[in-house]
């Protein structure tokens, strides 16, 4: 397959081009792909005022850089992302992505942190199949997973996310991007623009690949207000979103007693293969939520106890920090998120009755 690349140039400070994947220019051969080109190239720079364009190119897709898909049952794979906050990263790259290849459609599960990163995937699913892919599934609001969401939203995809998500996302929008470009520079960021759902799942959703179908579920308030599992009946592949972590310690953005009950109830059906948000694909259910339970239980009962010697927020939270060091083990970017999450922990067990 051939892709239609832009050069295009982001002049606020100082000038700086970075070649842009346009996905609606993508043709079997070259010819086909610079046939529509300028019109497509034209099209989207009018849609993007702050980048200028300065010539494109039809390049065949081992020419591009691609993310790295590991098949881990047939027709589905994963990209690993780094299990570490995004500030202890270069560019962002933390969650793990998934792709399912139906014998019709494939369906992309998350999309990655920068439009460079969803660029990069959509080369690497287009090293496997060319088949459309009619849907890109956000499992929750947060910009390691939403915001390389527009390149598939231009390959022709509907974005579908949880209910909560529009709104969730629409108000922290502008700091996600601006906190991306200060942290990964604009190199990683150029062209990056948050896209809301074309569909979204109030309860459960199906949807067909041909041969096989995905189940989509809302969660309740846990991770996030908007977190949204994904089941694969063919080969038994549960996509968590970050409603799990492995490695990376579990962030808290939700509610956390909402997400102690969530992973009480083990999932149904049975899933043969886990994919978390961040971390390591599992195999036994128990096995891989056990490890974030006991941190989030430990994370609870550190609070309550602070909460019942009446101590004020400014003191719990070095305290309930103090109360978890026993499982700083295990956990990457342990330190940047304990204290975050015994604050959230705080403000809302402090309302218990
Ligand atoms: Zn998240």
């Amino acid at each position: 397959m051939f892709h239609l690349v832009l050069t295009a140039c982001f002049a606020a400070s100082s000038p700086l081009c970075m070649p842009v994947l346009l996905p609606a220019g993508s043709a079997a051969t070259r010819e086909d792909c610079r046939h529509g080109a300028a019109r497509i190239t034209q099209d989207w720079l009018q849609d993007h005022p702050d980048l200028t364009g300065n010539g494109f190119r039809c390049v065949a897709g081992n020419q591009l850089p691609a993310l790295d898909l590991r098949e881990i049952a047939p027709g589905v794979h994963v990209y690993q992302g780094r299990p570490a906050q995004m500030e202890d990263t270069a560019d962002g790259r933390i969650a793990n992505l998934g792709v399912v290849i139906g014998e019709d459609r494939i369906a992309v599960i998350d999309s990655g942190v920068s439009r460079r990163q969803g660029q990069e995937f959509l080369t690497a699913i287009r090293q496997i199949s060319d088949k459309p892919i009619s849907h890109v599934i956000l499992t929750h609001m947060h910009p390691d997973h939403v915001l390389g969401a527009a390149v598939f939203a231009e390959a022709g995809a509907q974005v579908v996310a949880h209910h909560a998500l529009p709104r969730a996302l629409a108000v922290r929008a502008q700091s996600y991007l601006d906190n991306a470009l200060r942290l990964f520079g604009a190199e990683q960021m150029l062209g990056t623009e948050i896209v809301l759902p074309d569909m979204v799942v109030t309860d459960s959703m199906t949807i067909d690949l041909g041969g096989r179908s995905l189940l989509l579920r809302t969660a309740r308030t846990a991770h996030t207000d908007n977190d949204l599992t994904v089941f694969d009946d063919a080969s038994g592949t549960l996509f968590t979103g970050d409603l799990l972590f492995r490695e990376l310690t579990p962030v808290v953005d939700g509610s956390l007693l909402g997400w102690i009950d969530w992973a009480e109830m083990p999932p149904s059906p049975v899933p043969s293969l886990i994919v978390p948000g961040h971390g390591r694909v599992a195999q036994n259910w128990p096995e891989a939520v056990k490890p974030q339970q006991d941190f989030l239980t430990a994370l609870r009962d550190a609070t309550r106890e602070t909460i019942r010697d009446g101590l004020p927020m400014s003191r719990a939270v070095p305290r309930i920090v103090e109360g978890m060091s026993a499982w700083r083990n295990g956990w990457q970017s342990y330190e940047a998120t304990v204290a975050r999450d015994a604050t959230a922990s705080f403000k809302e067990l402090e309302w218990e009755q």
